[in-house]
């Protein structure tokens, strides 16, 4: 069969690619080199509870149309993220608010709170921010940066907060009122039945092939000459065979547990905000759906520095990251034939409604 695009990976950027292409009557080959399509956002059913295999995933957005867009594919539950924090046994709430600051120091007024910051930060005494460690302090205080920052931050990066930089914390979310909604989006939720049903129903057209454990890269020369088009939604310094020298990611390492019992934590998202407990996070994800089974799972996210073949999370958008990108970037450009898009291809954290918005932009260029 003659197709006209190859979309390699099958992911929210290449499947609504595939999706807006096919319902223009255009051929699509979807290749996913997984054993599943979806990409991060795939979640499998275990026992009735949607397990979010590649970490958390809330969706959220300011934008009317991109929540319209994703309706189209799921009904959306009412879930508000309001992740909890545990700092050595001690709970607090997040984002930072109302409730956290009573927790803290005991104050119920928004004067109060603001108050003993203040006072934090003036003691503080930090003039121009030299590294992340003295950036938090100054927008947050010691108290919320030692409990509720620090051992996260230095799990999540690897590296002490003195050493990272302190753009990786350009704002903290600091709210004085008792209000747990992590986001300030208008709307918010989890497809009820999960993710993995939203990317089913953008590639089930007849027109859309989807081949999964199926690399690009073991037959790219084959797919650039065939393929009229390409939308490459993989790794740009892989693309061309790490010309400039690898971009560099975090990965995580997820550890799933089925318990024998109805609740484990009482929320879907816990943050472990000390430095000793080894994982960052524990995911409760019947919460996400309001599950009621008896049977309960968890998952423990474990950040990993990460290499060549491992799976690559975050982008480390740091200068000389970035430096490196734009090179990569300039050799994309010289491609007319192949698309760069989502996380990999543009080397950039995108949300769910951002990599759509990404996506929908790019469809609008090619089929105007
Ligand atoms: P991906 O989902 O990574 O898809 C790329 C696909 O390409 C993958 O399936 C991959 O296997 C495939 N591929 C790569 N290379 C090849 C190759 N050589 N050959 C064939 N196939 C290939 N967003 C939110 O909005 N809310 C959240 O709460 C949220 N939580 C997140 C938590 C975590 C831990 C992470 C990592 C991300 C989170 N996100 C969240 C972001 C969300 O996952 C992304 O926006 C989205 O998955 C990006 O889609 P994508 O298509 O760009 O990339």
């Amino acid at each position: 069969m003659k197709y006209d695009y190859l979309v390699v990976g099958s992911g929210l950027f290449g499947s609504t690619f595939a999706y807006e292409a096919a319902k223009r009557g255009k051929r699509v080959k979807v290749i996913e080199k997984r054993n599943h399509i979806g990409g991060n956002i795939y979640t499998e059913d275990v026992d009735g509870i949607q397990v979010h295999k590649y970490g958390a995933h809330i969706f959220h957005t300011n934008d009317e149309e991109i929540w319209d867009y994703v309706n189209q594919f799921a009904a959306f539950n009412r879930y508000t993220n309001s992740p909890i924090a545990n700092y050595k046994g001690e709970i607090y709430n997040l984002p930072f608010n109302m409730n956290t600051f009573y927790k803290l120091w005991g104050v119920t007024t928004p004067e109060e709170a603001k108050e003993e910051i203040e006072k934090q930060r003036k003691k503080a005494g930090i003039g121009e921010p030299k590294n992340l460690e003295e950036q938090a302090i100054s927008l947050v205080g010691t108290d919320i940066y030692e409990r509720l920052i620090k051992g996260y931050t230095e799990k999540q990066w690897g590296r002490k907060a003195t050493d990272l930089p302190s753009f990786i914390i350009k704002r903290l979310p600091v709210r004085f009122t008792y209000d747990n909604n992590y986001f300030n989006d208008r709307y918010q939720g989890i497809p009820i039945g999960g993710y993995t049903q939203i990317v089913e129903k953008m590639l089930a057209s007849d027109l859309i092939e989807i081949e999964l454990n199926k690399d690009f890269f073991m037959n790219k020369d084959e797919y650039v000459q065939t393929y009229p088009k390409i939308i490459y939604t993989g790794m740009i310094d892989q693309f061309f065979d790490y010309t400039y020298g690898e971009l560099e990611y975090r990965s995580l390492q997820f550890e799933s547990t089925i318990l024998n019992q109805e609740n484990y934590q009482g929320n879907a998202v816990v943050n472990y905000t000390d430095a000793e407990t080894p994982f960052t996070r524990i995911i409760e994800h019947k919460h996400f759906e309001f599950g009621n089974q008896h049977k309960t799972i968890i998952t423990k996210e474990y950040p990993r520095k990460w290499k060549r073949g491992d799976e690559p999370y975050y982008p480390v958008n740091d200068d000389k990251n970035n430096e490196k990108y734009r090179k990569y970037r300039k050799l994309a450009e010289d491609q007319p034939n192949i698309i760069f898009g989502g996380r990999l291809g543009r080397y950039q954290y995108y949300d769910m409604h951002q990599v759509i918005a990404a996506a929908l932009a790019v469809v609008k260029k090619e089929f105007r």
